[in-house]
């Protein structure tokens, strides 16, 4: 199965994933003449060809501000709309006339997650299954029973090759730079360890709320929707050891190890809030005690990283939109400065304006000898210039079949170990005021949190 997919089908194609994301993403792969094939979007809406290509013309709009026409052209003449329910056998045998002349398929759920499996097994009675790829979005279950039981309802329907888990940080250019920043750096190796290294800090802000999605979100909470995935995989890149050989392969096997050295997140050293007003949003249960900010200390259990707490945060409606990690490297015994020094931080910015800042000290001017602090700043577009979006890469490699950039099911199944104890935590939920950074009680979990920029 190593050849290109020949057709894409988009299930909850009226969707937001596929608004935001996949729209744009189809059509810069049409740009970059990637994707000349049919895309069938399938919802339960009764959308035309005409609502279809309206929707997907507002969504690459939005997304780029800007629109050549001759490549939307191509990409609408690809695209037509199948209505149907998604427990109807006639939806999918519509569907497989509509792919007579597919023979490989590619299939996105980008549908609630309930929806999951009766997709999958009507992919799986009507025969679409066998000759097809299935991408499955995040979150890849509820805990670990259910990511388990998600995952024999798609290995009876498709094998492990043609099973393709999103966990889209891993398609983003700045986290799979940390791969090449760490290894590829002779200054950084030495020093990666718990003699040099103090702690780590991972924060995933949104300046946003639940954008009109807050049922859906209720339902899952911050651990669930961000912390258990792109997060964990975060870490799994920053502490894991150098893979014995070259390869994806072992690349990948080595991420999952220290997944596995990851000690399960302890209640005690967990902070879950809620931002006020969020129990008056539409779909919000009046008593939720869903979290919409976590903050959690983690402990890897290897010789790097002995004594090295890493905190991790995240939450909804915090001062600003930013995926920062913050390596806080140890003052030195003697660092011969009246006063003290201040630790050196490599702050590494994953997310908008990604780029890397390298903070160390110099001389503050004067007759004293006192340090100051300066920054190394890079900021990545301007100095790598335009990088392709995480979905678009992602598309472009389930079409071709390529796996390294998504979750393997060994490392979600870990993830999913290491959040469990803190899923569904019946102590109540702390408040936190909206633009804040969370309950007090978050603040004292680090002892000093850097914030980002
Ligand atoms: P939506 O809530 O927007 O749902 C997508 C479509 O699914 C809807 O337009 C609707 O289409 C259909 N749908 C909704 N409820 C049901 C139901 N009960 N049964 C059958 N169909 C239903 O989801 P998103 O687009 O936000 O997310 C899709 C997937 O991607 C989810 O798994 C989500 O977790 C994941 N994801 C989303 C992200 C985002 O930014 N939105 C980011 C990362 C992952 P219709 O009624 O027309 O059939």
């Amino acid at each position: 199965m190593d050849l290109r997919s020949d057709a894409v089908v988009l299930f909850g194609v009226t969707g937001d994933l596929v608004a935001k994301k996949l729209f744009p993403a189809l059509y810069e792969l049409t740009r970059r003449g990637r994707l000349d094939m049919p895309v069938i979007g399938v919802a339960r809406s009764r959308w035309d060809h005409q609502q279809l290509t309206t929707a997907a013309r507002k969504s690459v709009l939005e997304a780029n501000g800007r629109i050549d026409d001759e490549v939307f052209d191509a990409l609408a003449a690809n695209l037509t709309m199948l209505s149907g329910d998604y427990a109807d056998p006639t939806t999918y045998q519509r569907l497989a006339e509509a792919l007579t002349a597919a023979r490989r398929p590619l299939f996105y759920l980008a549908i609630p997650p309930a929806v999951f499996t009766p997709v999958v097994d009507g992919l799986a009675a009507s025969g679409l299954a066998a000759r097809g790829r299935v991408v499955v979005e995040k979150p890849f279950g509820r805990d670990l029973a259910s990511s388990y039981a998600l995952n024999q309802a798609l290995r009876a329907a498709f094998d492990e090759e043609r099973i393709f888990r999103i966990d889209h940080y891993l398609g983003k250019e700045a986290v799979e730079g940390l791969r090449v920043f760490r290894f590829a750096n002779r200054l950084f190796e030495p020093i990666w360890n718990a003699e040099h290294i103090d702690n780590i800090q991972i924060t995933l802000a949104e300046g946003f709320g639940t954008e009109g999605r807050a049922g859906f979100y209720d339902t899952m909470g911050a651990t669930r929707d961000v912390l258990q995935n792109h997060m964990l995989q975060v870490v799994a890149l920053l502490a894991m050891e150098p893979p014995a050989e070259a390869g994806d392969d072992a690349f990948r096997a080595e991420e999952i190890r220290v997944l596995g050295r990851i000690e399960p997140l302890a209640p005690e050293s967990t902070v879950r809030g809620q931002y006020a007003g969020y129990r008056d949003e539409p779909g919000v249960a009046p008593d939720s005690n869903t979290e919409t900010f976590v903050a959690t200390r983690l402990r890897i259990d290897t010789p790097r990283w002995a004594g090295v707490p890493f905190y991790l945060r995240t939450g909804k409606l915090m001062p600003g939109t930013a995926t920062e990690v913050v390596v806080e490297f140890k003052i030195p015994e003697r660092a011969l400065v009246p006063g003290g020094a201040t630790p050196n931080l490599l702050r590494f910015r994953l997310g908008r304006r990604d780029g890397i800042t390298l903070s160390i000290q110099v001389k503050e001017p004067g007759a004293d000898v006192a340090g100051h602090t300066v920054e190394l700043p890079v900021d990545f577009d301007a100095a790598l210039g335009h990088r392709r979006e995480a979905y678009e890469r992602l598309l472009d490699d389930a079409l071709d079949g390529r796996h390294l950039r998504f979750a393997r099911e060994e490392a979600i199944a870990q993830e999913w170990r290491i959040v469990e104890p803190i899923l569904d935590l019946p102590e109540p939920v702390a408040p936190y005021a909206r633009g804040s950074w969370g309950p007090a009680q978050a603040q004292a979990l680090a002892g000093h949190w850097h914030d980002p920029r």
